[in-house]
Formats: C-alpha cells, sequence, structure tokens
C-alpha cells in the first residue's frame, strides 16, 4: 500500500525548487551584474582614455596654433624691423608697415589681423590698415598688461565680442623689442571660431565639452558637442592647477562647461597657465553601457522570469503530482477500508492464478488459510491447503481430483457456485474475469438465505400451527396420489373434515384454545391414518385427510374409507383438555373417493368439500359420501343466494302473521314470518332461503329489516285500540343474536320506532341458546330488562338437558310443530309434550304448541292445559292487512262478549 507523503516532505521539495530558482535567479544577477560593472569600467576607462587621447589632441593644436601665432608676433620686429628702423621715430603707420603686416596676417588662417602698438598703446602699424578695413583696438588693460611684461611673452588675453565685426574675439599679445630698444607690442586679433576649430580638430561626433581656460578657471573658448557643436560659455569653473595631479589620466568630476558628473581630461599647454580640457557627462560616457545595461538587463530579467515560471510551473506540477498521489493512496486506502470491511470475502488474482489481494472477510471464512495465503502465491496452494478442510475424510485422490475441478471451473468462470464451510455455513462464490486475464473470486455467506429459504419452503407448504401439510401441498400430494392410482388401479379417498362450532369455541375461549384444540385434532389426525395416508390444514377449523392405496374394488375402498371416517368422527369426538377445560367437540365429515378416472386435485377437494357441507347440514358430528346431486344443490343454493342479495334492494320481503289464541280462541298476537316475493320463483317460505342467508352476512340486514318492520307494524298497532293489547312475535337467527351489539341493535328499532318492548316477543332456538349458553343468558337480561319478552322456539329439538331453562329469562316455549303432529298417535310425544306443559308450568312459563293441525291434537293439548294455540287449524300465516282485518273483528266480538257478560 503506498504511503501519502508527509506534509512536511511534500512542502520540503516545493522550497528545494523555490529555492534552486532562487540560487539561479540569484546567479543570474550576479553575473550579470558583475559583467555589467567591468562592462561599465572599461567603458568609464575606454571613455577616459579616449577623453584623454582627445585633450592631448587638442593640446597639441592649440599649442601649434599658438607658437605659430606666437612666432608670428614674433616676427613682427623681424618684418618690420627695417622700416620701422628706417622711419625710426617717425610715425609708424607707414603703408609699408602695414603691408607687410597684412602680409603676415595672411600667413595665418586663425588671424583676423594684426597689429603693432607703440608702448603706450598707440597702434604704429596695422593689417586691416592695409585693407582699409576697420578693426577694433585690443581692450587698453589688456594692452598695458602686455607691455607691463618684464619678461617678454605670449600674453592672451580674455574673450570678448569685437564691436565691430560683431565677432567673438580674442586677443593675443607679445611685446617686442626693436632694435632700437624701443618697446612696442604686437597684437593678434584670433576669432574664437578658429581657436574653436583647432579645439575640435579629429574629435569626430563624440559628444563632449571641450574648454580653453585658464588654470584658475577663466574660461576663454568652451564647446559642447552633446547637442550639436556650439560654443558655450560659463563664467568660472574649478581652478585646474589643483588637478595638475590627474590631469595625465583624466578625473571623475564635473564637465567644464555644464557642470554635469562626468570624466574630464586636462592638458596644460606651454603657454601661461593655458590649459585644454575635454570632458564627457557620465550620462554620455556610459551611455553605450546603458544600452548594454538595458540589453543584457532585460535578458537577465527575461532568465530569470522564465527561472521563476518554470520553479512556478514545477512547483505547482510537482504539488499536482502530490495531490494526484495523495488521491490516489487515499482512494487506496478507501478502497482497502471498503474491502476490510466488506461483508462478502474477496480475492483477487493476477493472469497466472496467483493471489494478488484478499480481504479479512474472506480470512475469516477460511481461518485456516491465514499462513498460507500471501501476495504472490498460487490459487493452487490456497485449494490444496484447504481442501483438507472440506473434505476431511476423503482419499488424497479425492482432494486431488477436487482441486483439479475447482481448478478448472476458473479457466472458465460462470455462474456461481455453492460451497458449505466446516463451520456449517454456506458460502456462494462467484468468479469474474477481470480484463487483464486475472480473476475476483467474490466469497458470499448465504447461510441466512439457506435458512430463509428453508423457511419459506416451510410457510409455503406446511401449516405454521400445526405442522401439518397446507392446502398448496396437499392438491401436490393428492396429483401425485391421483398419478399413482393410476399405475396400481388403486383407490385413494379424501375426508374433508370441519369441526362443528368451532367459532364458538374460538369467540368464547378465545384463539389461544382455539389454537389448542386445532393442534390437538392435528396429531389425533395424524395417530389416526396409515403412515402413507396425507394429513393437512386447509385453514380455520378444516383439515383434510388423504387415504392412499385403498383396494382396486370400489366397494371394499369405500367400506375401508367410511370405516376410517367413522373413527376418525369418534376419534375427534372424544374431550379435549384445553388448558383447565374440559372441551367437547365433534367434526362433520364428506367423503369422496378417486381413481385413475379422477379429475383434478382441486375437484376431488371440491367434492369432498360438498360432501361436508351436507354433513354439516345434518348439525355435524356425521359423515357423507359424495353424491353427484349434491352438486346440483349447491348450484341452486348459489343462484338463490344471487337472487336473494337483490332482495333487500328491491324490496321483495314481506311479512305474513300467524294468529296466536288462548284456550279461549282469543288472539293474543301473531309470530311474523318472512316471505320472500320473487319475481320468477313466486312466493319463497323462508325454510328455503333463510338458511342460504344464514350461511352469508345476508340474514343480518334480513333480521334488522324484519325487526325494524315488526317495531313499526306495532307502532301501527298502538294507535288502535283492538290492536293494541296484540304481542308480535319475531325469529331471530343465531347468527344474528351473535352480533356483540345484537342488544343495542334491537333497542335502536325500539327507540327510533316507540313501540313498546312489552309486545315485542324475540324467538330464540333451542340451539341458538345451547351454542353459548352464558352469552344468550347475558344478552337475554340486557334486553329483558328493557322490557322485551322470549320465547323459546322449536323447542324438544335440542335434545339437551333442561336444567338451562332456569337460568333464562323465557316468557314462553313453544313445542316444536314435530312433537304437536304427532300428538295422540305416539304415545313417545304424547310424553314428551305432557313433560314440557308440566315442567313450563313448574317454571311459571307459557307455552305455545305450534302447528296444531287438527282439532284431535287442539283437544290434547287442552287436556293437558296448553295456554297458547298456533297452527292451522286456527289460521295460517297470513298478509298484515288480513290479520289486522281479522285481528279488529276479534276485538270487536271480545268488547261485546265483555259488555255481554258485564
Ligand atoms: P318457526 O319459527 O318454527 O315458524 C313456524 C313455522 O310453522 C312457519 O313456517 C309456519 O308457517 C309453520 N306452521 C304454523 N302452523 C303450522 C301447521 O299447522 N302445520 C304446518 N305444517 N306448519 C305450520 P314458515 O313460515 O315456513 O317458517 C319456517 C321457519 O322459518 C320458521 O320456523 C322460522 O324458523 C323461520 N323463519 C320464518 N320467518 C323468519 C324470520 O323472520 N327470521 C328468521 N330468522 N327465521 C324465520
Ligand atoms: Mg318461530
Ligand atoms: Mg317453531
Amino acid at each position: 500500500m503506498t504511503q501519502p507523503l508527509p506534509l512536511f516532505a511534500r512542502n520540503q521539495v516545493i522550497v528545494a525548487i523555490w529555492g534552486l530558482v532562487c540560487v539561479l535567479v540569484l546567479s543570474v544577477a550576479t553575473g550579470v551584474s558583475s559583467l555589467l560593472w567591468n562592462q561599465r569600467q572599461a567603458e568609464l576607462a575606454e571613455q577616459a582614455q579616449q577623453l584623454a587621447r582627445i585633450a592631448a589632441g587638442a593640446e597639441v593644436g592649440v599649442n601649434r596654433t599658438l607658437l605659430a601665432l606666437d612666432v608670428l608676433l614674433a616676427t613682427t620686429e623681424e618684418l618690420l624691423g627695417q622700416p620701422l628702423a628706417a622711419g625710426a621715430g617717425s610715425a609708424i603707420s607707414e603703408p609699408m608697415a602695414d603691408r607687410l603686416l597684412a602680409a603676415v596676417a595672411r600667413q595665418s588662417l586663425n588671424v583676423r589681423h594684426v597689429a603693432l602698438l607703440d608702448a603706450s598703446g598707440r597702434p604704429l602699424a596695422s593689417s586691416s590698415a592695409a585693407t582699409g578695413r576697420l578693426v577694433d583696438d585690443p581692450p587698453p588693460d589688456f594692452v598695458a598688461r602686455a607691455l607691463a611684461q618684464r619678461v617678454p611673452t605670449l600674453l592672451i588675453g580674455e574673450p570678448l565680442l569685437a564691436p565691430r565685426s560683431a565677432e567673438r574675439v580674442i586677443y593675443l599679445a607679445r611685446p617686442v623689442l626693436l632694435p632700437g630698444g624701443q618697446r612696442l607690442l604686437a597684437v593678434a586679433q584670433v576669432p574664437l571660431e578658429a581657436l574653436a576649430a583647432v579645439l575640435l580638430q579629429g574629435i569626430g561626433a563624440t559628444p563632449i565639452e571641450l574648454t580653453l581656460e585658464r588654470a584658475s578657471g577663466e574660461l576663454l573658448l568652451g564647446l559642447a558637442t552633446a547637442q550639436g557643436l556650439s560654443d558655450a560659455a560659463r563664467a568660472s569653473g574649478p581652478p585646474l592647477s589643483d588637478l595638475w595631479e590627474q590631469a595625465a589620466n583624466g578625473w571623475h568630476g564635473q564637465t567644464r562647461l555644464r557642470g554635469v558628473p562626468g570624466q574630464v581630461a586636462g592638458r596644460a599647454l606651454m603657454y601661461g597657465d593655458l590649459w585644454v580640457t575635454a570632458s564627457l557627462a557620465q550620462s554620455e560616457v556610459l551611455r553605450d553601457w546603458q544600452q548594454q545595461v538595458w540589453l543584457v538587463g532585460g535578458a537577465a530579467l527575461l532568465l530569470a522570469l522564465t527561472l521563476v515560471i518554470s520553479g512556478g510551473l514545477a512547483a505547482s506540477h510537482i504539488a499536482r503530482m502530490q495531490r494526484a498521489r495523495a488521491e490516489v493512496a487515499q482512494s487506496k486506502a478507501l478502497l482497502d477500508q471498503a474491502l476490510a470491511s466488506m461483508v462478502s470475502g474477496f480475492v483477487l488474482l493476477d493472469a497466472q492464478h496467483r493471489v494478488v489481494q484478499w480481504n479479512p472477510r474472506f480470512e475469516e471464512f477460511f481461518p485456516w488459510l491465514a499462513s498460507v495465503i500471501q501476495p504472490g502465491v498460487s490459487f493452487r496452494q490456497v485449494l490444496e491447503a484447504t481442501v483438507h478442510y472440506h473434505l476431511p475424510g476423503a482419499s488424497a485422490e479425492e482432494k486431488r481430483e477436487w482441486v483439479r475441478l475447482r481448478m478448472r471451473r476458473q479457466v472458465q468462470p460462470q455462474g456461481t457456485l455453492e460451497q458449505r464451510l466446516p463451520s456449517g455455513r454456506s458460502v456462494q462464490i462467484t468468479e469474474r474475469m477481470t480484463p487483464d486475464g486475472g480473476l475476483v473470486i467474490v466469497y458470499h455467506d448465504v447461510t441466512e438465505l439457506r435458512q430463509a429459504a428453508a423457511e419459506i419452503e416451510l410457510l409455503a407448504f406446511y401449516d405454521p400451527l400445526t405442522g401439518l401439510p397446507n392446502r398448496r401441498l396437499l392438491l401436490r400430494r393428492i396429483d401425485e396420489a391421483c398419478a399413482a392410482t393410476e399405475r396400481s388401479g388403486e383407490h385413494g379417498a379424501l375426508l374433508f373434515i370441519d369441526l362443528d362450532r368451532f367459532k364458538t369455541l374460538n369467540d368464547t375461549l378465545g384463539h389461544e384454545m382455539g389454537d389448542l384444540l386445532l393442534q390437538q385434532v392435528g396429531h389425533r389426525l395424524q395417530a389416526g391414518v396409515r403412515s402413507g395416508d396425507v394429513v393437512a390444514r386447509l385453514g380455520g377449523d378444516e383439515f383434510v385427510v388423504a387415504l392412499l392405496h385403498l383396494p382396486p374394488d370400489l366397494a371394499l375402498a369405500t367400506e375401508q374409507a367410511r370405516t376410517v371416517a367413522g373413527q376418525i368422527l369418534g376419534l375427534l369426538a372424544r374431550p379435549y383438555t384445553l388448558g383447565e377445560q374440559i372441551h367437547h367437540s365433534s367434526a362433520s365429515v364428506g367423503v369422496t373417493l378417486f381413481s385413475q378416472n379422477s379429475q383434478a386435485a382441486l375437484e376431488i377437494l371440491k367434492q369432498a368439500d360438498i360432501a361436508m357441507y351436507e354433513a354439516k347440514a345434518q348439525h355435524g358430528n356425521v359423515l357423507r359420501f359424495y353424491d353427484p346431486a349434491m352438486q346440483t344443490v349447491l348450484h341452486q343454493r348459489a343462484s338463490l343466494l344471487a337472487d336473494l342479495k337483490q332482495a333487500l334492494p328491491l324490496q321483495q320481503f314481506r311479512l305474513h302473521l300467524q294468529p296466536q289464541f288462548d284456550a279461549h280462541g282469543r288472539l293474543l298476537g301473531a309470530e311474523a314470518l318472512l316471505r320472500w316475493q320473487h319475481p320468477e320463483r313466486g312466493l319463497v317460505p323462508p325454510g328455503l332461503f333463510i338458511p342460504v342467508a344464514e350461511d352469508s352476512d345476508l340474514i343480518l340486514a334480513i333480521g334488522q329489516w324484519v325487526l325494524v318492520s315488526a317495531c313499526e307494524l306495532l307502532v301501527r298497532w298502538q294507535a288502535d285500540a283492538r290492536l293494541a293489547r296484540l304481542h308480535l312475535s319475531v325469529n331471530v337467527s343465531a347468527r344474528q343474536f351473535r352480533q356483540a351489539d345484537f342488544p343495542a341493535l334491537v333497542g335502536q328499532c325500539l327507540e327510533a320506532s316507540g313501540a313498546r318492548a312489552q309486545r315485542l316477543e324475540l324467538e330464540l332456538t333451542e340451539t341458538l341458546v345451547l351454542e353459548d349458553v352464558n352469552d344468550t343468558i347475558a344478552k337475554m337480561h340486557q334486553l329483558r330488562a328493557r322490557g322485551v319478552r322470549f320465547a323459546l322456539d322449536d323447542f324438544g329439538t335440542g335434545y339437551s338437558s333442561l336444567a338451562y331453562l332456569t337460568r333464562l329469562p323465557l316468557h314462553r316455549l313453544k313445542i316444536d310443530r314435530s312433537f304437536v303432529q304427532q300428538l295422540g298417535e305416539s304415545p313417545s310425544d304424547d310424553v314428551v309434550v305432557q313433560t314440557i306443559l308440566g315442567m313450563a308450568r313448574n317454571l311459571d312459563l307459557e307455552v305455545v304448541a305450534e302447528g296444531v293441525e287438527t282439532p284431535r291434537q287442539h283437544a290434547f293439548l287442552q287436556a293437558h292445559r296448553c295456554a297458547i294455540y298456533q297452527g292451522y287449524l286456527f289460521a295460517r300465516p297470513m298478509p298484515i292487512e288480513e290479520f289486522e282485518t281479522l285481528a279488529r273483528g276479534q276485538g270487536e266480538a271480545d268488547a261485546a262478549s265483555v259488555s255481554f257478560s258485564i
């Protein structure tokens, strides 16, 4: 793993780069500076030499000129000696002398004119006299100074502007001693222009300043060639005599004319204390050098800039590289971390199937490989090290084969491979080729997945409560059994088992008890069949037993199936211990046989279900064999149900009333009996549709409709004195009564209509009451408290103990029609009816005999003091209006009889 470069190390590299750049820039600066300095020095030296040369040249030129002038002035005596000697004492302005002087003056280009003055300064002869030109006289003080010299030397005067020629000139004078001892003065007027030309000889275009001055600094002639040749003047400069020492090589100081810093070279002339100087302003001296400074400096700056930029680029490049490396390192670290925290194991192999990398999870899967695995190890070695753990008991050959097969898979990896580790865990291995021909092997722990799959399988095919096969597995098994019967010619039987009144148990004792019962039923069923048979739970309280391998003979097979089904009924009817309670239960069993000719499993199951339904209709604890006619009944039932659903919305229900009379034939009230007026079916009696409605929730809405209609009827009767005393009985079905809010519903009906509760009688059947006695009693008491009265309908059919009667807040018992109709014919029924009547009397209950059809039955009942009568003998159920007419008629008759009796 590559470690990222530490921060200070990264900075060091960048500092080193910048250090190098600084050193290089400094070197360049130093080199360039010293080069320029040397050049400057050389330039200065060269310029000094040049100045010295110029000064020397000027010195020579001026010396020569002055010497020539000096000679010229000095020789005037020789020239003029004769005339002057001849005319001694006579006037010197002798024309000849003038001509001679003119000739002398013409000898020198530098002289404007020459004159000869006497000791008092008067002109004796003049070159201009010959030409007739007017000339300016030399200044008298100059003349006086010249004449006053003890040793005759050439005196050079101050430059001045000649008024007549308007020319700047200078006078030179030399005393001339005539042979006669006469002291004269030869004076020459020299235009400064001529001297300037001498000074400038051979200096070319160099921009220098040239001066001709006295040692005292007094300027005689100044020339500056800087901006073209010009005559420059200044008051006076520093004395030159002080600089004598340096003069030979020139010196640094101020230029002699402009006084700016520069280089100066001076030469003392051989006349008097005259000097010529050449000076060059520093700016001029170093002009070339400065250009070089710009050039070289510019180049150096460029180089330095290039170095700095290169350094910057290099530094930024290195910084970028380091950043990139840091990022790569970080990514790598992240990858390592990700690999380390992967839930799956991972091994990376190179193209030669050598280990490159793996993660900790891999080692967790295969801890024994910790000492084997390392980068570069061939995967075969890894496999060889692991095979001992995978196939501990295998022979060496088997192990070799395992490794060989495993290696062969890697040549062409495809799909996944699953391995079971010695720890019992399952690992799914996925191999993928990498682009460079290597291999990525991922080990994924699928133990939980496999366990979940097994659990799902269990859930998918087995009932979690009883552990029995569920409907899906059952259907599969039936299909298999059908296929088997096809081969063997044997029969099979399907027993559809439904527990009776299971819902009541669930509702009263709770679901936990219900579950306990179902589990025990499951155990009993499994114990009651052969091992090859199948016991399944479809859901709820429905179980199925598939009996396989019944004889090929149908009669025998049927008999065996009946026997087993009977045994199962017996088994299931035995008492159960649920917690601390003993519970009695029973079951309804539907049986169907199947063989090679049978239809699909679903159809077989449906047949058994239909048979069970029939058994259920027999109030349970019975078994029924499937009969195709059952199916027809079922179809009819389905169509009836479909029509029934429409009956309420289409207002097809009617109430018929069957009158009830006392022993004296007085009308006491009526029982409301429901009729269904169907457009095609006609007037359908309740016996046909009430059971169907009771199988679905339809009965709730229908029952409610009857209750509401009855209450409304009672309200109507309340308004009529002849009807107001009559009571109305309403039949209540078990499902309706079992609604938790049934008492409240009845209460609402009474309140909403305003009917008097005392006139309402609810008929509960004996089976309804027996289903859940405690719930029944509770609800009856609630309603009884309101004033509602109760009759026990169809009494005598339940065959159960009469003891509970004392606990019920009953008002009446209705002896079932079946007993009444046998009166006088079946002695046992006579006894039953007598017993009922006697017992009811003891319990202070009224008895209604229903279904009284014959006077004989009537007589029997009357003989045994039955109080109330209902039956065709007196009146059939009739429409409400008819009943009301009857009741009104009776009411009037009663009133008449009462008035009569009074
Ligand atoms: P149930 O409550 O026992 O009603 C008496 C049945 O006996 C009525 O039959 C009635 O017509 C019939 N009956 C009365 N006197 C005689 C007689 O002398 N001879 C014969 N053979 N029959 C007689 P119905 O109206 O067909 O009703 C049958 C059953 O339908 C009723 O038996 C009752 O259990 C149920 N039922 C009728 N109306 C309703 C209702 O509104 N709600 C509920 N839940 N059940 C009802
Ligand atoms: Mg009834
Ligand atoms: Mg009845």
